[in-house]
């Protein structure tokens, strides 16, 4: 437990402009308001332990079987109720780095070994990844896109690494942002990959959905690990509340959409304005953008905390942006801009 790395979650200020968590500025889908407000009294009651409801929706959501649909608190639980699921101690687990900092964490509570693999320009190097793996290698875990750098990696590429994994490895491959992708340049794993016994996605309610505070996530996936990350669950994990939100969130698909469309567009305008300013920033296919900008990483943070608006630095590494509001955009973009200014 000494050598675990704690999570560190961004910062929130009531009195900020919050960027700093990959969430939606949009708020509460109107009809998840609507159940919500109906379901308050029902949380002195323990929800249904299955979701079979939920469970139901998504499958129904993604054309398969309520067997292949596993749900967790949060993705960030359902990567950890697979790792748990198919890791034994000792065993090896793969992923890009720097990618969700959950994933190092995940790793050494199931007892595993973490391998992480260098990314290669901001972008998952997955020919390394593949080389990577060996006889002790149990889970790969990509994140497309991935967090904190929201490159990703295309159909091509994806589909000959999965190729090149041998059938007694589990890839996971972590959808979390893909509401946001351009579906010419990113695949879709949960149509594309759906055939192949050794894959299975992950999809979260938390960022599209604007569900992030009732933390309810899932994977899709081979009936027999999906029900071996039932097991691993936490009992109970998924509230009602959460469960009931997340069938409402799901029948507004065409809002989704629009509301990511926005912040594709309001992504774009901040990565243009950012590269205008001189940073160099890798291509988003995210709600979120990536300053590579190494040692300046925690007074780059520090400076825009003192002008109202909360990033996420990750010290000596980068900072991670969420796009938020067009207004609340432009005040990052006003200290970004005196940011460069200070650096010269
Ligand atoms: N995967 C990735 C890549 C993420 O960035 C996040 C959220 N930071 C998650 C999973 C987990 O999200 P949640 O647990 O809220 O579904």
């Amino acid at each position: 437990m000494a050598g675990l790395p704690a999570y560190v979650a961004g910062r929130k200020s009531p009195d900020a402009i919050v960027l700093a968590s990959n969430e939606s500025p949009y708020g509460l889908l109107p009809a998840v308001e609507a159940v919500i407000n109906d379901l308050t009294a029902g949380v002195s009651r323990y929800p249904d332990m299955t979701a079979a409801r939920l469970v139901e929706a998504i499958a129904e959501h993604h054309g398969v079987t309520p067997e292949q649909v596993a749900v967790g608190a949060g993705s960030v639980e359902v990567v950890g109720q697979i790792a748990a699921a198919v890791v034994d101690a000792g065993d090896e687990v793969i992923y890009g780095w720097r990618a969700f900092e959950a994933y190092p964490i995940i790793t050494t509570v199931v007892g595993g070994t973490s391998v992480p693999v260098p990314l290669r320009d901001h972008v998952h190097d997955l020919d390394a990844m593949a080389d990577a793996i060996t006889d002790r290698t149990r889970l790969v875990l990509v994140c497309n896109p991935n967090n904190p750098t929201g490159t990703a990696v295309g159909y091509d590429e994806l589909s000959r690494f999965i190729a090149r994994v041998p059938s007694e490895v589990l890839v996971v491959i972590d959808e979390a942002y893909h509401h946001y992708t351009d579906p010419a340049a990113v695949p879709d794993a949960l149509r594309d990959f759906a055939d192949v016994d050794n894959v299975i996605v992950t999809r979260t309610f938390s960022k599209a959905f604007a569900l992030a505070g009732l933390r309810v996530g899932y994977c899709v996936g081979p009936s027999d690990v999906v029900s071996a990350a039932r097991k691993t669950q936490v009992p109970f994990s998924v509230s009602g509340l959460g469960q009931a939100c997340a069938i409402a969130a799901l029948g507004e698909e065409k809002e989704v959409r629009r509301r990511a469309a926005l912040t594709v567009t309001e992504r774009d305008r901040v990565s243009r304005e950012l590269v205008g300013l001189g940073f160099d920033v890798p291509p988003s296919q995210a709600n979120f953008v990536w300053l590579p900008i190494g040692a300046a990483a925690a007074s780059f943070g520090e400076h825009c905390a003192a002008g109202g608006v909360l990033v996420r630095p990750f010290a000596g590494d980068g900072v991670r942006v969420t796009v938020g509001l067009p207004e609340e955009n432009d005040r990052f973009l006003e200290l970004a801009a005196s940011a460069a200014e200070n650096r010269g």
